[in-house]
């Protein structure tokens, strides 16, 4: 039952799945600002600025980096649509949830689709790609997940950079659960698109798209002989209005804007660096801790911003996520596909990579595992959260 009370003022949750993740009250303040209209001089200093950190953030230096007005899945459609036409030959690496939205979106935007499939859990060995682009040398773009959320997967980079780029495809690259969290230098990787999503790693409430595209990935914008199918997501009107022109094209979501700016200054106070540095260490601390609670990972590559375990044997999925929830406020992912039922998601992004979303989660866990009639050792997981906490610290400074 949920109190009359939690729908007027909804409750403070701890925000421990794969999205969204804990927002700062810095940000949540910065969306209470007063609107401006979409075309006040203020507002568009707001917007340059955002993509001047949206550009650092990505790491690179293309002209053509802006928010998208929706979520992460927009953010993938506005990709495809641009760089699609009918008939195009597109390959998409499909190892989870993730790479088969994008597979899905690309046939419905009119690609020939040749996918590689890999099993959960797995990521895309790069000579797979090498074969496939040797088997379809027309392919214009490459598609791949760089943190596969639904298994946890990070999916290696470099070499599936060079490889594509050797070939002459774009490079298409979802990094909704990357993007803030784990490495993502787009220039360095050669990325042509890459789109991620504002309620992932950088912890603001979700809503835009961040997206980048390189100059070689605009040649292949202005080289297109049809227009683009989705009017809403057409990259050609929408550089009019984040560009000097500053062409209406549709009502920007403004104080989303604000609070993304926010949450991109704060990413850069406390520098990239420094951030992926602490999405390491917590990840070693909760692994050490469901480690020692005998609760085993999914990905053999795991990300360090999303965590996917098994449910131990004989342990009822959603009974423990509820009573996460109930209890303890905390909110943790649920499997998807063939993992419905058999995993569980914890997400460790951005505002929620902390030491204390850490020491609470696995000692609620530990609480109801308990309970729950499943054997542990009570203390274990804590103190071996601490010990991997006090090694990181030493590898730190050493
Ligand atoms: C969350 C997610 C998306 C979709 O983002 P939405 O904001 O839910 O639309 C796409 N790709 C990955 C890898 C994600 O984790």
């Amino acid at each position: 039952m949920i109190a009359e009370q939690d729908i007027q003022f909804p409750p403070q949750r701890v925000l421990m799945g794969p999205g969204p993740s804990d927002v700062a009250p810095r940000v949540l303040r910065a969306l209470a600002a007063p609107t401006l209209g979409h075309l006040d001089p203020c507002y568009l200093r707001i917007m340059d600025q955002t993509r001047d950190l949206l550009r650092k953030v990505f790491q690179t230096n293309n002209e053509m980096t802006l928010a998208i007005s929706g979520t992460g899945s927009a953010g993938m459609e506005a990709c495809v649509c641009n760089l699609i036409e009918p008939g195009d030959e597109m390959i998409v690496c499909v190892a989870g949830v993730f790479g088969g939205r994008m597979k899905d979106v690309a046939q419905r935007y009119g690609a020939t689709v040749h996918t590689i499939e890999v099993p959960w859990g797995t990521h895309v060995e790069p000579e797979k790609i090498a074969d496939m682009l040797k088997a379809h040398p027309k392919t214009k773009v490459v598609g791949l997940v760089h943190a596969e959320t639904s298994t946890g997967m990070h999916q290696p980079m470099e070499e599936v950079s060079q490889i594509v780029q050797a070939h002459g495809a774009l490079l298409l690259v979802d990094a909704v659960t990357s993007l803030g969290g784990v490495p993502l230098p787009v220039d360095q990787w050669k990325i042509d698109a890459c789109y991620s999503g504002t309620q992932k790693c950088l912890s603001c409430p979700p809503g835009l798209a961040p997206v980048t595209f390189s100059s070689r990935a605009l040649e292949a914008m202005d080289k297109r002989k049809t227009k683009v199918t989705s009017w809403y997501l057409d990259m050609s009107m929408l550089r009019n209005y984040w560009g000097s022109d500053r062409a209406y094209h549709h009502t920007a979501p403004i104080n989303m804007t604000y609070a993304l700016r926010e949450a991109l200054q704060i990413v850069m106070e406390e520098g990239l660096a420094k951030r992926i540095v602490r999405h390491t260490k917590h990840h070693r601390m909760l692994r050490a801790g469901l480690e020692a609670m005998g609760i085993r990972y999914i990905p053999s590559h795991s990300l360090t911003t999303l965590n996917a375990i098994h449910v131990p044997e004989g342990v009822d999925d959603a009974k423990v996520r509820r009573r996460l929830l109930e209890e303890y406020g905390i909110e943790i992912g649920a499997g998807l596909g063939p993992f419905k039922g058999k995993a569980w998601r914890i997400g460790l992004m951005g505002e929620s990579s902390s030491r204390r979303h850490v020491t609470l989660v696995l000692a609620a866990l530990e609480s109801i595992l308990q309970t729950e009639g499943y054997s542990l050792e009570p203390g274990a997981a804590l103190s071996a959260a601490a010990a991997a906490e006090k090694e990181a610290d030493l590898a730190a400074v050493g």
